[in-house]
Formats: structure tokens, C-alpha cells, sequence
């Protein structure tokens, strides 16, 4: 065996052994940014982006050119409304888009879909089958359209479905655009749907969002119209998702079993360059991760998503993607599609793509923030596509806008638990809380403007009939400045105002947005239904723009400890909040619990959004996910201190105690000897944590419950990891470089 080509050899312990790390960083060194050809025409000239995006989405324009005129009104009109699709209608479509996929040369179609994974399934079907006279044809009916079985028995419903009746099926959802899914040579006509079972339960993460669209639109036409708005028919929550990510080499990922296993890294030291210097954040992308975005950015455009933004993040290889936004339940699908392109594409780049929330200590971690608002869905034009949280021209306008605003700090504070569990996972554990991320206190930044509003607001009282006056007296007249005031706005705040939307900013990284949106739109629903029955109350009393405002008023007062415009990250914030009595749930197992309070699961059954054993379920899903995460990081990081760090340790510390007893073979001094006694101490105590770490877990696995068990991973077993990672880190630092098993910080972070 020859290891000298790394440096090592003559040492003499550890070339053959962790030559493979040496061998990573310069293959490394050596990359070069992979070349991209982008889209062109038949004459070799480059096409826009316009020119060719949405080429892979059987869209409303194809369907249109495609469809016979009457099939497509109906199909329209019913998407409009959100209504069912005839049957005549989906043969109409199921053959158009047989005809545009195969001749874009598709042979597969499959039911993309959703379940509580957090990523998509798929199960892919041929188009062919044989006619009457045995001859193979393609075939794509409407009922194959509309609806799939696949063997769903080992997908997760918590508990909802007994195996003998594990069969669910998928049905088309015909308000998010086919697409054609390109691989390699193949190419599969991806048709996106909600998974449920066959007594109608949500199996999945969609259908609860549809649902909760549903019944958003229904409480804000009725508040709406209860305030005298007219012509309004839908609203719709819009969408913008933010999704931060780390880049590192292909080679790194592939020598870090933790990432490979538990998308973050469980060990490593600090370098001694983090982001303090701030260099990386906003500076200008270097060329090898220039070109895989790029490269994702084609293959989105083509899937028809309307990615915008690209730049770097804060933490060192970390960056960001962000698409415009759109309706809340096609975001939510093509923020899957982002991260399922991201991953794609960065193979070809010899990347890897983190997602997770925290693969990093000492540096930033990800998150994914939803920017969330409302918006109309009017019959006239110029009510259509007007956003609801953008502040208005006139004093009604602005009323309404008032109006919204403290729905929403309602249903925040209300259901402020509920939200929280909504984002909780291992991976955002290590996220929120931590000094650069949202706190677990869910709180609302309104920025200065509003905030003077709003407290001015409250010590009005209902005397003030005169609603004109009192609107200008609170300079509500200034609202256009709203926008101008929140654009240096607050970051620590996990749920911002930031001028015509919100901006929810504890949802991980890697989460998918359906449960943590669908709870958000419980949310608000919630709060526009109460404020509908105050407001109905006052206008008893009160003339229509009087009783407004002192619904207002009201609420404003009864929600005013959610409001926080301070600084999120601060240890004061933590103490006050407490004062206030806000919930404080930094660990996954406490936050979960929220899911299946009689308040959370009242207001989903109330809502319609999900039935009580729906709730449930999802509150298992997770906890239980909770639980597999956890053990799968236990058992890779006992596997790395056993097969990679012990070993390393310990034939370091065979090398010094060997050269040790030669120096006084020899008969010199042997200055080694303090570090040969620091290794000493060093190995001790990693062995020490290391069953330490393994007795912890034990009595975790050994508890009956799973809450019990939860709870005993996050507090003992994550305290023991901890400790565990600290004694190996400090190793880290002592080992001779060319002993260590594993690509180092500085090594991964800084490749580009
Ligand atoms: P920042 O990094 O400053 O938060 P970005 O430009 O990166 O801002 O992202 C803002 C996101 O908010 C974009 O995806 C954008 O499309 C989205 N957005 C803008 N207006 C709305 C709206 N009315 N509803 C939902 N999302 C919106
Ligand atoms: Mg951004």
C-alpha cells in the first residue's frame, strides 16, 4: 500500500488510515465550475427566461390551446372557485395532457403527493397498455387522472390507519399545474395530489392546507363583507418562500457520516475564522456555486418556478434562493421542487446541498422564511390580486387594514402554542433559541409606525364617534409610510410585519411549509371568526366605521403582549416574555404537546381543517420522526467516536508514547511528554462521555411512553451528545492534522 502521496507515510500512522481526507482536499483544490449550457434557439441564440419558462407545466396557457373551449371555461371557472372538477372535464384534460407529454416524450405518468415526511412521493405508471386486439397503446383516462392507489401501508399516519386497511388513495389537485419531471433520459408526467385514506382522513401535508385555504377565504369574505366591502368572491393566503442552504464538496459529504446521515455534522471544531468577519454575507458568489445555481435555476424556470432572488447568506458556504410569490398551496409545491432540484443539480456539481437547519455549530444556521399575506380574488379588475395587508390610501381602507392586522395578532396570540408546534423538529431545536435564529417565543414586530398606531389606538374609547377625526388623529393618514418604515426592519423577530406582509421566520430550513402555513391560516381564520362576531356585536350599538374601530381598539388592547419590538435574541427578551406569560418551548417534545391541547385540536375540528384523530395523528407523525432523528444521530455519532475518533486518538497516542520511550532509549529529554499526558487525559475523557452518552440512552429507549422517551432525548441525550461532541472537538484540536479521520471546518467551509 502506498499512503506517502498524502504527506504521511513517513510519520508513519496515519497515512494508510486517513489518507482518504488528504486525498478529498485536493481533488478539491482541483475543481473547476462545472460548464452550463443554457436554453437556445434553433439558431444557437440564447432564449430568455420568458422564452422558455413553464416549458415543463402542462399550465392554464397550454391548457387553453389544448383544450375544447367548453371543457376549459368549466375548468376555469371551477378553479376560480375552488370547486370540484367535473368527470367530462378531466377526460378532456387527462387526454390533452397525454397528447402535449408524449410528445414531449414522456412514457410515465405518476400522482406526486405529499405524505407527513416532510419530502414527495411518487410511484411511477407507463402509459402503455393493449387494446381490445392485444395491440400496445398509450392510454391516460380521466379517472387515471383523477385518482391513484398506491401501496401506501409504510408511509406515516400516526396511528390513523391499522395495516389491514392500510390501503389510502391519491386524487388530483387540480389547482397546482402538471409538470413533466425530467431524469437522465427519462421523463415522467408528474400529476400533484392529496393522499388520503379511504374513510377520507388526511394522510398527507396538502390536503390540511387546501383546507385551511378554504375556510381562510371563508372567515375573511365574511369579515369583509360584514365591513361592507363588495365584489370580493375568494381571498387567497399568498406565499413567498425564502430557502436558506449550505454548499460543500461532494468529496467532504461523502467522508462525513453524520452528514450523510443525519444532515448535520455531530462533531467538529471550530476554525478559528467563522462569519465574524462578515465577509461572506451578500459578497459576491464565487464561480463554482455560481454555475449550479444557474443550472438550478433552468431546470426551476422550466418546471414553471419563479425563482428571483439568489445570494450569499451570513454563515460561511451558506446561501439563499427565492422565488416570487404565489398562491400559498402552489408555493408550497414548488418550494418541494426547490429543494428537490437543489439537491439534483448539485451532484452534477460535485456538491452537496445541506439543508438542514443547524449542519454547523458556531455558525448560522438555515431557515426557510414564509413570507405570508392575503389577497383578493375579485370580479372586478381592479379588486383582483389586491393585497389585503397592504396599508391603504383612504381612512376605510386603512380601517380595513387595521381590521386584518389585529385578526391576525389574535389568532397569533391565541394560538401562539399551536404555531410554535408547527415548526418544531431535532433540527430546528438547534436553531431556535441559538443567537442567531428566532427565539421559541413566538412574539410580532409591527415596526415603529404601527406600534405608535396601535398605542394610540388603545387609549382612545368608544366616545370618539367621530371616526374620520379619530382616523386622522392616529395618523393613520400616514399609512403609505408603513412600507418605507419596515424595511430596515427587526431579525430577531420570529413573526414580522414587514410592510404588506408577514414574514414568519421560525419555520426550519428543511420542513416542508404545508403544516407550519396551514396553521398559520388556522390561525387567522380563527381571529377573523372572532372579530366577525365582535364586530356584529358593536354595530348593535355603533354605526359600521365606529364599530370597526372599536373592534379595533379592543383587540389591540387584548393581544399586546404578543407584540415585541425589541431585540428577539436577548436574554432580557426571555425574562419578560416569561412576565408575560407568552410560552417558552425550546425543545421539539414540549412544543409538539401544543398540537393536542383542547384549544389546538377545538380550533382545527371547529375550522374544519382537520378532524380530532387527524390532529392526533399529526402530533404522533412528528413526535415519532422526533424520536428516529434522534436515534439515528445517537447511533452515528457513537459509530464516529468509536471507528473514527478512538481510533485516531489512540494510535496518535501509540506514536508519541512510542517516541516517548525512544527519547529515552536514547537517552535525551522528551519535551512530548506534556502532550502525550494531554492526549492521555483527552482519550480518557472522551471514553468517559462516550458511555456516559451510551448509559443515557439506554434509559431513554427504555422508557414506555414516547413522550417520556422525547423528553428524555432532549434534555439527557442531547446534554450527553453535547458533551461528548466538546470532548472529541477538543481532541480535534490537538491531533496532529494528518491523523484526523474527518474533513475539518475550515476544510468543508471555506472550499469555494
Ligand atoms: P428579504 O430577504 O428582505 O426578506 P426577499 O426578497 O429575499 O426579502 O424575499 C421576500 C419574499 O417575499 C419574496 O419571495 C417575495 O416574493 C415575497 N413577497 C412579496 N410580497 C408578498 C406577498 N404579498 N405575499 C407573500 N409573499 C410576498
Ligand atoms: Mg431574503
Amino acid at each position: 500500500m502506498n499512503s506517502s502521496n498524502h504527506g504521511s507515510g513517513s510519520a508513519g500512522f496515519a497515512g494508510g488510515l486517513f489518507g482518504a481526507r488528504m486525498g478529498a482536499v485536493h481533488e478539491v483544490m482541483g475543481r473547476t465550475p462545472r460548464k452550463f449550457d443554457p436554453p437556445r434557439d434553433d439558431k444557437g441564440k440564447r432564449l430568455r427566461i420568458s422564452e422558455f419558462f413553464g416549458m415543463n407545466t402542462f399550465d392554464l396557457p397550454k391548457m387553453k390551446e389544448r383544450l375544447p373551449k367548453e371543457a376549459y371555461q368549466k375548468l376555469v371557472a371551477a378553479l376560480q372557485m375552488g370547486k370540484k372538477i367535473d368527470r367530462d372535464v378531466a377526460n378532456a384534460v387527462a387526454h390533452a395532457v397525454r397528447d402535449w407529454a408524449m410528445d414531449r416524450g414522456v412514457t410515465h405518468f405518476c400522482h406526486w403527493f405529499q405524505p407527513q415526511t416532510g419530502s414527495t412521493a411518487e410511484k411511477h405508471d407507463a402509459f402503455l397498455t393493449f387494446d381490445e386486439n392485444q395491440k400496445p397503446i398509450e392510454k391516460f383516462t380521466g379517472s387515471m387522472l383523477i385518482q391513484s392507489e398506491p401501496d401506501a401501508s409504510s408511509f406515516p399516519s400516526g396511528g390513523m390507519r391499522t395495516t389491514f386497511e392500510a390501503r389510502g388513495y391519491t386524487a388530483w389537485d387540480a389547482s397546482s399545474p402538471m409538470f413533466i419531471m425530467e431524469s437522465a433520459s427519462t421523463k415522467t408526467l408528474c400529476v400533484p395530489s392529496v393522499f388520503i385514506s379511504y374513510h377520507g382522513d388526511a394522510l398527507d401535508e396538502k390536503t390540511g392546507l387546501l383546507r385551511s385555504i378554504e375556510v381562510l377565504s371563508q372567515k375573511a369574505t365574511e369579515l369583509l363583507a360584514l365591513m361592507g366591502e363588495k365584489g370580493i368572491q375568494r381571498v387567497v393566503p399568498t406565499l413567498g418562500i425564502e430557502q436558506e442552504y449550505f454548499l460543500i464538496d461532494r468529496a467532504f459529504w461523502s467522508l462525513r457520516p453524520d452528514l450523510a446521515m443525519s444532515g448535520r455534522t455531530l462533531l467538529g471544531g471550530q476554525p478559528p475564522k467563522g462569519q465574524q468577519l462578515e465577509d461572506h454575507y451578500f459578497g459576491s458568489i464565487p464561480a463554482r456555486v455560481q454555475a449550479f445555481m444557474a443550472e438550478s435555476e433552468y431546470e426551476l424556470y422550466k418546471l414553471g418556478v419563479p425563482i428571483k432572488t439568489r445570494h450569499n447568506e451570513v454563515a460561511p458556504s451558506q446561501y439563499e434562493t427565492a422565488p416570487i410569490f404565489e398562491e400559498a398551496d402552489i408555493a408550497t409545491d414548488h418550494n418541494q421542487l426547490v429543494m428537490e432540484v437543489l439537491r439534483k443539480v448539485a451532484l452534477r456539481h460535485n456538491l452537496s446541498v445541506l439543508l438542514h437547519e443547524k449542519p454547523f455549530a458556531g455558525v448560522n444556521g438555515s431557515g426557510k422564511h414564509c413570507n405570508w399575506s392575503m389577497m383578493i380574488k375579485g370580479s372586478s379588475p381592479e379588486l383582483d390580486g389586491e393585497n389585503l395587508l397592504e396599508p391603504g390610501k383612504t381612512p376605510h381602507e386603512n380601517l380595513r387594514f387595521l381590521l386584518l392586522l389585529s385578526a391576525i395578532l389574535f389568532g397569533v396570540k391565541k394560538h401562539a402554542g399551536m404555531l410554535r408546534a408547527g415548526i418544531a423538529s431535532s433540527g430546528n431545536d438547534h436553531r431556535l433559541g441559538a443567537n442567531e435564529a428566532p427565539p421559541a417565543i413566538l412574539s410580532v414586530f409591527l415596526g415603529d409606525l404601527l406600534t405608535r398606531i396601535c398605542d394610540e389606538l388603545e387609549k382612545g374609547s368608544a366616545k370618539d364617534v367621530n371616526v374620520e377625526a379619530a382616523v386622522l388623529k392616529l395618523g393613520i393618514g400616514k399609512m403609505p409610510e408603513v412600507a418605507k418604515d419596515n424595511t430596515d426592519r427587526n431579525r430577531t423577530s420570529p413573526f414580522a410585519f414587514t410592510g404588506n406582509k408577514f414574514e414568519f421566520r421560525a419555520v426550519g430550513s428543511s420542513a416542508s411549509t404545508a403544516f407550519p402555513v396551514t396553521l398559520v391560516n388556522a390561525a387567522v381564520a380563527d381571529g377573523m371568526a372572532e372579530l366577525t362576531l365582535k364586530l356584529k356585536q358593536k354595530l348593535q350599538t355603533l354605526a359600521l366605521d365606529a364599530a370597526i374601530l372599536e373592534t379595533i381598539r379592543e383587540t389591540i388592547r387584548e393581544t399586546k403582549t404578543i407584540r415585541f419590538e425589541g431585540n428577539g435574541y436577548s436574554e432580557e427578551w426571555v425574562i419578560e416574555a416569561q412576565k408575560r406569560g407568552l410560552p417558552n418551548l425550546r425543545k421539539t417534545p414540549e412544543a409538539l404537546a401544543q398540537l393536542v391541547t383542547e384549544l389546538s385540536r377545538e380550533t382545527v375540528v371547529k375550522l374544519g381543517i382537520f378532524t380530532e384523530a387527524e390532529m392526533v395523528s399529526r402530533f404522533h407523525v412528528r413526535l415519532e420522526r422526533y424520536l428516529k432523528n434522534m436515534a439515528i444521530e445517537v447511533e452515528t455519532l457513537r459509530s464516529m467516536i468509536d471507528t473514527q475518533v478512538l481510533p485516531a486518538a489512540i494510535s496518535y497516542h501509540g506514536v508519541l508514547s512510542g517516541s516517548v520511550i525512544a527519547a529515552k532509549a536514547a537517552g535525551v529529554r522528551a519535551p512530548q511528554l506534556p502532550l502525550l499526558e494531554k492526549v492521555t487525559d483527552l482519550l480518557d475523557a472522551l471514553q468517559t462521555r462516550r458511555d456516559a452518552l451510551e448509559k443515557s440512552w439506554v434509559a431513554a429507549e427504555a422508557m414506555t411512553s414516547e413522550e417520556a422517551k422525547a423528553e428524555s432525548y432532549a434534555k439527557s441525550v442531547a446534554t450527553e451528545m453535547a458533551a461528548l461532541r466538546a470532548a472529541s472537538d477538543e481532541l480535534e484540536a490537538v491531533l496532529a492534522d494528518e491523523s484526523w479521520p474527518l474533513p475539518k471546518y475550515r476544510e468543508m467551509l471555506f472550499m469555494a
